[in-house]
């Protein structure tokens, strides 16, 4: 049973992009009859907010979306992070590198972290990450799954143990987390998780080029006009909406949509 899910981080409202990715990894689902689920990546507590999770679920409502099971919340989630941590065993490792450590060494080995604690660190200095030493010539880095100092599991970490545990099959998201992949497929094979698919959509850019985020400020979605910017998120996925689609209900935009949903126009990324 296809099972696909949409993650966003709740710090700030969705933009543009958000509903390109939710809407691509919706009709996915539910093309193939399949389940959907949300869940809330908030492992990052000096920059997720609360009320903007409650906002990106009114959002979602209020854009026709409809999700499957309870929104799964990954602050909740820490003791599933650390028993996968465990179960990694000898491959994590303490790393006392400090940002400015790893930046001048990075630069000289041509690598995001080239391992410098991977054999043992000086025991007078404090632990500042746990990472995995990574045999594989595909992933350049030993990268992190907790940051020690700021108390955050990673990404990579999360996003594993969360798909495993919520039956994901299939993995729709921008083209900006083509790099994680890799990562993610390492840790689900040392995990003994299955494997999934991926999807990677083409990224939605603001007038000067750069990827709409929440970081550069990027408007967030306004529910008014949500017929309007669901077709235009359909163009944007090239599906071709036919004509006037947006003077219709949101409910028959969806129907039309899910009918019609071909992902094989979209640019392949992987
Ligand atoms: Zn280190």
């Amino acid at each position: 049973m296809y099972c696909g899910r949409f993650a966003p981080s709740p710090t700030g409202p969705l933009h543009f992009g958000s509903l390109v990715a939710a809407t691509a990894s919706y009709l996915d689902a539910r093309a193939q009859r399949g389940q959907w689920l949300l869940r809330m990546e908030d492992t990052d507590h000096t920059r997720c907010r609360p009320h903007y999770a409650d906002e990106i679920l009114s959002t979602l409502s209020a854009f026709g979306f409809v999700w499957d099971e309870p929104v799964i919340v990954q602050s909740e989630r820490s003791a599933l992070y650390d028993a996968a941590i465990a179960q990694l065993g000898p491959r994590v490792y303490h790393c006392t590198c400090s940002r400015r450590e790893i930046a001048t060494l990075a630069a000289q080995n041509e690598s995001r972290y080239p391992g410098i604690c991977r054999n043992g660190c000086d025991p007078a200095k404090p632990v500042r990450a746990l990472r995995l030493a990574v045999e594989d010539p595909a992933i350049s880095d030993d990268f992190i799954l907790f940051s020690t100092t700021g108390k955050i599991y990673s990404y990579q970490l999360a996003v594993v143990v969360d798909d495993e545990a919520q039956g994901i099959t299939h993995v729709v998201r921008g083209a900006d987390l083509l790099s994680s992949t890799p990562r993610q497929q390492y840790l689900q094979r040392l995990l003994g998780y299955r494997t999934l698919q991926y999807l990677h959509l083409p990224l939605a850019t603001g007038p000067d080029g750069t990827k709409l985020s929440k970081q550069n400020l990027a408007p967030a979605l306004d529910t008014a006009s949500s017929t309007t910017l669901l077709v235009q998120a359909l163009e944007f996925l090239q599906q071709q909406p036919e004509e006037n689609l947006a003077r219709q209900s949101l409910a028959n935009i969806w129907a039309w949509a899910i009918a019609n949903w071909r992902p094989e126009r979209l640019r392949r990324y992987s």
